[in-house]
């Protein structure tokens, strides 16, 4: 279909555009330029006067489906009957619009803040099936996931025995392959084996060893990112660091960019890496620290993890970690799982304001969002839904972008931890060409999204108009209208339509010899055997799957 949009104020960083009045032309799902003589036939118009234009959004880090977030639907199977129970008399038409947390929900909650693709950012191989099947039904947003890899027992052999760094490149190759991801994931380098081979410990850090196997945390991480950089995979290797959540873990992030020796390395969920153990209760911000080191390498990007006042649930596949979280679960009760060569830790969490240790953890979100100053490598992220729900974005937005608004928030929060923050010190706001480059055109050029993300022609015609005469967190929260594809699917930010999308992954070449290798060890030594793990397509849609190119 044919249509125009005309009047709107547009910000598109990819092209240097910064609050321009342009007007947009799209034909057939793509941002088009049409001849003089052709554009009398674009009769179907939009008018944006007033309005804010940007490309679609792009969520980078968001665990919106797989095992985890099944075992933590069905951990708390409150949160739906409570939401099923206000909602029931709204008569929606939609699939899936009366209950909460559900693969359609995810989709038509993320359209109607403008969202139009998403990342799954951790796929372990066995469940990737699964995650799949889920992913095919999240409508209105396209989706990729990150395949995690670095406790699985043939990566940790291959270390010890020295097969060589080729080795190592095809069995990544064929795990992204049949696992139909975009990326690769590592969750605390080699702790989940760890864990599990020694119990408890106080701590994991880059050169401690996993046992019965001699290779560190730090070789893991190594091998993981020369594979990535030799694979060409256009995402850097997208880092989990260990130690997280941990009073005085800015260490562990610290060495973990000095780690990565030039390379480039994507380090998710900083917020909970940015503590040191300053001050009377052995808790402190090292933001100061942390987002220095970010703007001195240019080779590290990262997003936040922002951590908002709300009850959430925290799922991760950094089951030391969530083993040792579990004391704190609200309500009491939480679920640790083995699978193999991986894992999942469940607990559901309650982040309170006048409690010091989460009004600490906000405001270092904050001081981190602040203090980095390019907003090519930071990306906007609450890890959803480890420090809140997606859904908390539009207000999330307005505390960067609204100075009196975050500083009446922080009037709010714990005292000490207020006193202990220099949040209160920090005047910078983001500005919408800011705001655009975080959310829209840095998640698609290190994703590799090379279609989207931007309103240059030729592009996916993802756009999202907002009314900037609302104050910023309604206006972010209920965008005016969104088309996905070229296709009209929010409107006075309700989603009118369900619309399926597709998931786009990696094809990747490599030594098919790798296979019996990989067929011998799973013989030997998993419960399943190989053919569980390689993703059959004709369980899913035609159109389902779409490789992306890589360059290079
Ligand atoms: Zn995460």
């Amino acid at each position: 279909m044919k249509f125009k949009i005309l009047n709107g104020t547009v910000y598109d960083p990819s092209q240097n555009i910064n609050g321009k009045k342009q007007d947009l032309y799209v034909d057939d799902g793509l941002i088009v330029k049409p001849e003089k003589s052709k554009i009398k036939d674009y009769q179907n118009t939009y008018d944006a006067k007033g309005m804010i234009v940007m490309a679609g959004a792009i969520d980078i880090h968001s665990h919106i489906a797989g095992g985890n977030v099944n075992n933590a639907r069905l951990l708390s199977p409150e949160i739906h009957s409570n939401f099923l129970e206000y909602n029931l008399n709204r008569k929606k038409l939609l699939p899936g619009f009366n209950s909460r947390w559900t693969s359609e929900g995810t989709g038509y909650r993320y359209a109607e803040m403008g969202f139009t693709t998403v990342i799954e950012p951790a796929v372990l191989p066995i469940n990737a099936f699964l995650t799949q099947l889920e992913l095919e039904k999240i409508p209105m947003i396209d989706k990729g996931c990150l395949g995690i890899v670095g406790n699985d027992t043939l990566l940790l052999d291959a270390l010890n025995k020295k097969k060589g760094q080729s080795f190592i490149d095809d069995y990544v190759a064929w795990n992204i392959n049949s696992s139909k991801c975009l990326g690769l994931k590592v969750i605390n380098a080699g702790g989940s084996e760890f864990f599990k081979r020694t119990g408890e410990s106080e701590s994991f850090n880059l050169d401690d060893i996993v046992p019965e196997y001699g290779v560190s945390s730090r070789q893991i991480l190594e091998s993981l990112n020369i594979a990535n950089e030799n694979l060409k995979i256009p995402h850097p290797v997208h880092v989990h660091c260990n130690n997280l959540g941990m009073a005085g873990n800015i260490s562990s992030v610290l060495s973990t960019i000095d780690a990565a020796q030039g390379r480039r390395m994507h380090l998710a969920h900083i917020q909970f890496y940015g503590y040191d153990s300053k001050g009377k209760k052995g808790f402190s911000s090292g933001s100061q620290e942390l987002a220095e080191k970010i703007n001195k390498n240019k080779n590290i990007s990262v997003d936040i993890g922002q951590v908002m006042f709300k009850p959430t649930m925290t799922i991760s596949s950094d089951i030391w970690k969530q083993n040792q979280s579990k004391l704190h679960a609200n309500p009491k009760k939480w679920v640790i799982s083995e699978i193999e060569d991986g894992g999942g830790g469940i607990i559901p969490y309650e982040y309170k304001e006048k409690n010091f240790v989460n009004a600490l953890q906000w405001a270092i979100g904050l001081e981190l969002f602040l203090l980095i100053k390019d907003p090519w490598r930071v990306f906007l992220t609450t890890d959803h839904p480890n420090g809140a729900p997606f859904t908390s974005y539009p207000e999330l937005i307005r505390l960067l972008m609204d100075l009196d608004f975050r500083n009446s928030e922080l009037d709010k929060i714990n005292n000490y931890a207020k006193d202990m923050s220099d949040l209160k010190f920090i005047k910078r706001t983001y500005s919408f060409y800011e705001l655009a480059i975080m959310t829209r055109a840095a998640p698609a050029k290190i994703l590799g999204l090379t279609d989207r993300g931007s309103l240059k022609f030729g592009s996916v015609a993802d756009i999202s108009i907002y009314n900037p005469k609302k104050p910023i967190d309604k206006m972010f929260r209920n965008a005016e209208y969104v088309f996905k594809n070229g296709i009209e699917i929010v409107k006075n930010g309700k989603v009118h339509k369900n619309l399926k999308t597709s998931t786009k992954c990696l094809k990747l070449s490599y030594d098919k010899n790798i296979h019996k290798k990989i067929k011998e060890w799973f013989e030997n030594y998993y419960s399943l055997s190989l053919k569980e793990f390689e993703i059959d397509e004709t369980y899913f849609g035609e159109k389902n799957f779409q490789n992306i190119e890589k360059a290079g």
